[in-house]
């Protein structure tokens, strides 16, 4: 199970956390990938923007090869069952954890008028999103962890006080570390709203990628044989490992080690391999998105198989907290 917010645009950051391990999980387990629609509303979005990012992030994750027949693929607030189980988790969680998360101060330094308890609850939120298909496997990246772990917290401290209903779930990348896809300005990680020449968008036009790719920062060269290299360098490289043949980088990597690198032709071949990584996807994404009826089916689907796994679970859940009257 996993999400992504109907925000802005997909940028490759989502394509290596979250969506490539989504195609590869879809193969062999039961999948609910979810656009997450009620988590945008913490930071108050014009909700008449919403169809259309909705409709794009569908889109996006369709054309990066989730199969809508294979995996459930629904919209957050299509499901009302998860606003319940939100409802009875807050009762499971406590100001002091929720205050001390990372992405919560963070957004309350980015929106210091609009510290809601939407965004103090994001967590929670999401950990009813996840357990309402008592799933165990979430594909998300490095910057979820925490949020994962506090999900296995409210688990834990639900089993316990009602009863096992729940597997813990586990952050998952496909045979790997998790991932974060850093910006190119050797500041952070990729992101949808924040640093937007220095992110990767899926729906990037081949010329911005390139631009995008040769402002990336660099220095006049390694000075001695060996050296180790400073992040924004070491970020150049994880890009190329990305999207690049493993013998260009180790190309690369043997030029960075004898002085010789050249950093005009490393990033020339970046932005190459990166047109070529991108450009199939966003041409796909956008016929895609173009067809509105097929995305309004494809939701309906989801949306279908989705419930039936969500009231199955609140079945569960009401008995073991003795709801039931
Ligand atoms: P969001 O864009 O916050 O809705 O996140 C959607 C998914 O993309 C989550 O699984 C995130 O962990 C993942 N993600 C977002 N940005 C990055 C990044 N720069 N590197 C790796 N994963 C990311």
């Amino acid at each position: 199970m996993s999400g992504i917010r109907p925000t802005g645009f997909l940028h490759l950051g989502n394509y290596f956390g979250a969506m490539r391990n989504y195609v590869k999980l879809q193969e062999e387990y039961t999948c609910y990938f979810m656009v997450a629609d009620l988590h945008a509303l913490t930071t108050h979005p014009d909700t008449k923007e919403l169809k259309e990012n909705v409709h794009r992030v569908l889109a996006e994750n369709i054309a990066c090869g989730i199969d809508p027949e294979k995996a459930a693929l629904y919209c957050q607030s299509h499901v009302r069952e998860t606003s319940e189980l939100y409802l009875y988790l807050n009762m499971l969680a406590y100001l002091g954890e929720l205050e001390k998360t990372t992405t919560f101060k963070d957004k309350a330094r980015l929106q210091p008028d609009n510290i809601n308890a939407g965004l103090l609850t994001y967590p929670v939120l999401q950990a009813a999103d996840i357990i309402l298909h008592r799933a165990t496997w979430v594909p998300v990246g490095k910057d979820q962890e925490q949020h994962l772990e506090m999900a296995r917290n409210f688990v834990k401290r639900f089993n316990h006080r009602y009863g096992e209903v729940f597997p813990e779930p586990l952050a998952y990348n496909f045979g790997e570390d998790l991932v974060k896809v850093p910006s190119l300005d050797g500041t952070g990680k990729m992101s949808k709203s924040e640093n937007q020449l220095a992110t990767l968008y899926l729906a990037d036009a081949d010329d911005v990628i390139r631009k995008k790719v040769m402002k990336a920062k660099t220095d006049g060269g390694p000075t001695s044989p060996n050296m180790p290299k400073p992040d924004y360098i070491e970020n150049i490289f994880q890009l190329m490992r990305l999207v690049s043949a493993a013998d260009v980088v180790s190309s690369f990597e043997g030029s960075y080690d004898n002085c010789s690198i050249r950093y005009g032709d490393m990033k020339k071949q970046l932005a190459e391999d990166m047109v070529a990584f991108i450009a199939p996807i966003r041409e796909r994404a956008e016929s895609i998105r173009n067809d509105s009826i097929y995305l309004e089916d494809i939701m309906q689907l989801g949306a279908e198989k989705a419930r039936k796994s969500a009231v199955a679970t609140m079945d569960l859940v009401r008995n073991a907290m003795g709801l039931v009257y």
